[in-house]
């Protein structure tokens, strides 16, 4: 039976999946296609990338909804079709993890602007995130994560509406880019101040995910803050190095074993969760659970 997922919490090191874009893109989704589609037009192939990371062994599986609100699917033509399209995403993940792993319902930023920079107003924004979070517990979510979030206000509204849906589990991620030899997300903010506004609006899990320009070591330093920022567990998903464009496709080069000769110094930083984001296969999660293991048994 699978355990509640805040009982996930207390239990060591945990896995997370990897990237779920780059993974459908090897599957013949389009660039600059929308991917949250494919949860309805080919069901198959989004339930057989979370089935390869199960197997990979990761316990916590992200949902096929980055791009869910219903603001962002208007674009497709799919507005009106987003609770749908979010249930499925769910349902896709949870059956592929079975008692096996917890399904985090993804929330991506709106792809929009609030008030004054844009014209959308924290309630309206609200309401879709809501709409969105609801939809993926429909499904069969056990927790929402926010990810690649840049502003501190817009993964506020996003940490709300998840607690107003009712989601038992709440996970929140910002991006950062490297500046001057420091990180800071997009809109100026440090790991440390991320980490701590994100704990106090409510989300149980703060961490990073993506991000421009940074190295391993970078993303060590990123958990670092947040270790010094909270008690919080930290959810940490690098990407696969940084992307490089081939034709009008972009790529990710970093093998799994390269990326997984690095990837104890995230757990020597203090994270407690660790994923992959852009470029990270089943592969990089599988190579990253035999490192994770060999050296947790090192230390014990
Ligand atoms: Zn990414």
């Amino acid at each position: 039976m699978r355990q509640p997922v805040k009982t996930a919490l207390g239990s060591g090191l945990l896995l997370a999946d990897g990237a779920i874009g780059t993974e459908l893109q090897r599957r013949g989704l389009e660039p600059g296609a929308c991917a949250e589609a494919w949860n309805i037009q080919y069901p198959d192939r989004v339930e057989e990338v979370h089935r390869a990371y199960v197997e990979a062994g990761a316990r916590f599986l992200t949902t096929n909804s980055f791009r869910g609100t219903r603001f962002a699917l208007a674009g497709f033509g799919l507005g009106d079709r987003a609770a749908e399209v979010n249930r499925r995403a769910a349902e896709l993940a949870r059956r592929a993890a079975g008692d096996r792993a917890w399904v985090l319902g993804s929330i991506g930023p709106f792809g929009g602007f609030l008030e004054p920079l844009g014209d959308t107003s924290p309630e309206e924004l609200h309401s879709w995130f809501r709409e969105q979070a609801s939809a993926l517990l429909e499904g069969g979510a056990d927790g929402i994560v926010l990810e690649t979030m840049a502003s501190k206000e817009e993964v506020g509204v996003g940490i709300r509406a998840a607690r107003a849906a009712g989601a038992a589990l709440v996970a929140a991620m910002m991006t950062f880019e490297k500046g001057k030899g420091t990180c800071r997300t997009m809109m100026g903010v440090a790991p440390e101040d991320a980490a701590k506004f994100m704990a106090d609006e409510g989300a149980d899990v703060v961490g990073s995910n993506c991000g421009t320009g940074l190295s391993m070591p970078d993303y060590a330093a990123i958990v670092a803050g947040f270790r010094s920022a909270t008690g919080n567990p930290v959810l940490i998903r690098p990407n696969a190095g940084s992307p490089e464009l081939v034709g009008d496709r972009v790529v990710y080069r970093q093998a799994p074993e390269a990326m997984a000769a690095e990837v104890m110094s995230l757990a020597g930083a203090g994270a407690n969760i660790i994923g992959g984001c852009c470029g990270t296969t089943p592969g990089h999660i599988r190579a990253f659970g035999a490192v994770l293991r060999r050296g947790v048994d090192h230390e014990s």
